[in-house]
C-alpha cells in the first residue's frame, strides 16, 4: 500500500467508571443473570499515517462534564494528546462518531479542524425530540451548539450511509445507540480496525446480543453487531474494537515507557 493508505491508530483510555450490568445493559433482567460488577473505560482514538497526518475519531469528555457526572478522569484528554506529542494545531480532521457528551466534550480546544459529523446526529439533536430528559441527559448543549457553529463557519463534512473520509478511512451509519450513530474503518498495517465506538460498547454487548442501556432504536443497535461481524469477515485480520470495554487495554500492545498508562496500540 502507497503512503497515505496505512495509519496507526492508538486508543487513549482516559476514563473510567465503576457500575454493575444491571445498571449497563438494556432490561438485564431479561437474561436471568444475576447482577454484577462491570465497568466502562472510556476511549478516543488518534490516527497517524507516516506523512505526518493526524486525524482524532472523537476527543473525550471534557473533565469538568466527566467529574459532574461522577466519572473518573484518568488522564485529561488534551494532556494525553501532548504526551503523544500532538498539539491541536496538528489535527486536521476530527471524526465524531456521534454527538454525546464523552464523544465530543473538548471540540473548542480545536477551533480550525475539520469536524466530520453524522448528518443524522446533527439533525436529531437540533430537533424538538431530542429536549426529552431520556435523549437529553447524555449531550452537552454547549457541545451541540459547537458543533451547528462549526457548520455555519464551513468547517462540517456531514456525512451517511458508507462514506469514504480519507484513503484507509470509512464512516459507516447504523444508529441504534444513538439516531446517527457512525463505527469507523481504519486500515492499518496489521489489518483493519473497526472502531465499533458506541455501536457496540462491550465485547459481552455484541458477542450475547445483549445491547446497552442507552439505546433508541434496538432494531438498529442489534443489526450493528451484524454489520460490524460482516465488516471483519473476510478478512483473518480485521479485529473490531468495542468503544467502552475495560478488556480493549489488555488486548492490544501497550504504548512505549511512561505511555503505557494512556494507552494502547491497536
Ligand atoms: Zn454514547
Amino acid at each position: 500500500l502507497s503512503t497515505g493508505e496505512q495509519w496507526t491508530v492508538t486508543a487513549v483510555r482516559y476514563g473510567t467508571l465503576r457500575s454493575t450490568k444491571a445498571e449497563l445493559f438494556y432490561r438485564w433482567s431479561v437474561y436471568g443473570d444475576p447482577d454484577g460488577p462491570q465497568s466502562l473505560d472510556y476511549f478516543f482514538y488518534v490516527l497517524r499515517d507516516d506523512s505526518g497526518r493526524t486525524i482524532l475519531v472523537d476527543c473525550g469528555f471534557h473533565p469538568d462534564e466527566g467529574a459532574r457526572r461522577g466519572r473518573t478522569c484518568l488522564v485529561e484528554p488534551l494532556d494525553a494528546l501532548a504526551r503523544l506529542g500532538v498539539s491541536p494545531e496538528d489535527v486536521e480532521r476530527i471524526i465524531i462518531s456521534h454527538l454525546h457528551y464523552d464523544h465530543i466534550g473538548n471540540l473548542h480546544e480545536f477551533p480550525s479542524a475539520n469536524l466530520v459529523v453524522p448528518a443524522r446526529e446533527l439533525s436529531f439533536w437540533t430537533s424538538p425530540a431530542a429536549k426529552h430528559p431520556h435523549f437529553s441527559a447524555h449531550v452537552d448543549a454547549d457541545d451541540v451548539n459547537l458543533v451547528v457553529d462549526a457548520r455555519s463557519a464551513g468547517r462540517v463534512t456531514e456525512v451517511s450511509g458508507v462514506t469514504n473520509i480519507d484513503p484507509g478511512i470509512t464512516v459507516i451509519e447504523v444508529g441504534g445507540h444513538s439516531p446517527g450513530q457512525h463505527m469507523i474503518v481504519v486500515k492499518t498495517a496489521s489489518g483493519p480496525r473497526i472502531l465499533a465506538t458506541d455501536a457496540i460498547h462491550l465485547y459481552e454487548e455484541a458477542a450475547r446480543r445483549r445491547p446497552f442501556a442507552v439505546v433508541v432504536d434496538l432494531e438498529e443497535m442489534y443489526k450493528g453487531y451484524e454489520v460490524a461481524e460482516e465488516l471483519a469477515r473476510g478478512d483473518d485480520n480485521a479485529i473490531v474494537v468495542p468503544g467502552h470495554d475495560p478488556l480493549v487495554a489488555g488486548r492490544f500492545p501497550k504504548l512505549g515507557g511512561d505511555l503505557a498508562e494512556i494507552g494502547v496500540q491497536l
